[in-house]
């Protein structure tokens, strides 16, 4: 009998509970981080889940996910991002200051890998009238070579009803790269590991160039995510990035300041 595992078990049991629970309080809510071009126009956000628990305050994905994950909550969790990213979507579509807006989200292997996972993503499109090209879906290497030929079609399936995607934490997985001509992907995620060592770590920069100049020959968007000084922007800027996601612009914040924000910047 171990002490400390038993403790453990209970801590994890203890917040499968909660998860639950938050699921049916409706206490999960999306932020959104901005996305920036080159003329450092906002072309739209990442939305980034935060479970907002009455005692405990804003919970950072990171202490639920992997649970979620672990569970199959996520799937559930995940439908909800999706569908509050669509009402979103709705909402900036009505107006000519918005309508321009794309919202990323993130998918999880579970939720992807599901059967239906295609079909409820086009019956959440319509349900909503989106505009498809609007929503971006990123995921991560891992996830796509998991099994690489149900991600292949899933993502053509998708691509027909008009999505987009993005490789997420790009450069970070220990696989061959021949797999991204395969894909059909929009845009390159430049992973902030990379980012925060520019002026730092040389090979760091040699790294940041080349999947600059690998997503331009494939003819791919490429976005820089983690930036947070004057000096990566700059150098990201200089090797032709496409687009800019970090503190240096914002923090991932509620729908009400991300709005504020773009209503500031129009004037
Ligand atoms: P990610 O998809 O790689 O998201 C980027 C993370 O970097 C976010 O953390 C964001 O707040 C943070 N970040 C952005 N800019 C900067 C910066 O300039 N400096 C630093 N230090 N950090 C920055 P967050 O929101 O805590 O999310 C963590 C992870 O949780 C995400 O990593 C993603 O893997 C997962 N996640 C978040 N929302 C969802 C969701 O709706 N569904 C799923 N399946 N996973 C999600
Ligand atoms: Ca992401
Ligand atoms: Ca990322
Ligand atoms: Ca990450």
């Amino acid at each position: 009998y171990d002490m400390a595992m038993q403790v453990e078990l209970d801590a994890r049991n203890a917040l499968e509970h909660d998860l639950h629970y938050a699921l049916a309080q409706d206490q999960f809510e999306l932020y959104y981080q901005m996305q920036v071009n080159n003329a450092t126009q906002v072309i739209g956000a990442e939305a980034l889940i935060r479970w907002v628990h009455p005692s405990h305050g804003v919970v950072s994905p990171l202490a639920f996910i992997p649970l979620a994950e672990a569970t199959g909550l996520i799937l559930p969790i995940g439908q909800w991002v999706l569908e509050s990213a669509c009402v979103q979507l709705h909402l900036w579509a009505k107006s000519a200051r918005t309508r321009h807006l794309q919202l990323a989200i993130n998918v999880s292997a579970r939720q992807f890998y599901q059967a239906n996972f295609v079909e409820q993503v086009s019956k959440t499109i319509a349900k909503f009238m989106i505009a498809p090209e609007r929503l971006k879906f990123e995921l991560t290497e891992s996830l796509v070579l998991d099994d690489i030929e149900d991600t292949v079609s899933k993502m053509h399936a998708l691509k027909k009803i008009g999505v987009r995607f993005a490789m997420d934490d790009f450069g970070t997985g220990q696989s061959s790269l021949a797999y991204l001509t395969q894909l059909p992907l929009d845009q390159l995620k430049i992973d902030q590991s990379f980012v925060r060592n520019l002026g730092v770590k040389p090979t760091d920069a040699i790294i940041v160039q080349t999947i600059i100049g690998m997503a331009n020959n494939l003819g791919m968007e490429v976005i820089a995510e983690g930036v947070e000084t004057e000096f990566q922007h700059l150098f990201l800027k200089q090797h032709e990035c496409d687009l800019y996601q970090g503190y240096l612009f914002s923090k991932p914040v509620t729908i009400d300041t991300f709005e504020a924000c773009i209503q500031s910047a129009i004037g």
